[in-house]
């Protein structure tokens, strides 16, 4: 999508510190960080948000929560725990529309969150 800043990102138009990259997903570094690991994947496909899914979309978003555990599991944050969180439309948080799940670890996290 001509306008959007993670389609940008995901196809190197603007730069990121990348933590991984395929040909469906792109994970890459927080650039305002809220805990020692945070990191954003996403699908390359332009997807809005959480409400955009369609049933095919089943498998992606499958294999986007294996992609971000396995990320999680090999920065050691396994045992301890860490956070995966899609924030769907402003009221909820969500900034960028083009879909992203925070994987967020290293630090405790209180709940409920705010
Ligand atoms: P959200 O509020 O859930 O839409 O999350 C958007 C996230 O994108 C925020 O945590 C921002 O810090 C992050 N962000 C915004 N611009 C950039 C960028 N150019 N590179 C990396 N992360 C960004
Ligand atoms: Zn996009």
């Amino acid at each position: 999508m001509a306008n959007c800043l993670f389609c940008k990102i995901a196809s190197g138009e603007i730069p990121s510190k990348q933590v991984y990259s395929d040909d469906r997903f792109y994970v890459f570094e927080d650039i305002n960080p809220q805990a020692p690991t945070h990191v954003l994947v996403i699908p390359r496909r332009h997807i809005a948000t959480l409400n955009d899914l369609t049933p095919e979309d089943g498998p992606l978003m499958g294999d986007l929560i294996l992609l971000a555990s396995r990320i999680a599991k090999e920065r050691g944050l396994g045992e301890r725990g860490y956070r995966l969180n899609v924030n769907c439309m402003e009221g909820a948080g969500q900034t960028v529309f083009h879909l992203h799940a925070h994987l967020l670890g290293g630090r405790a996290f209180s709940w409920p969150p705010g």
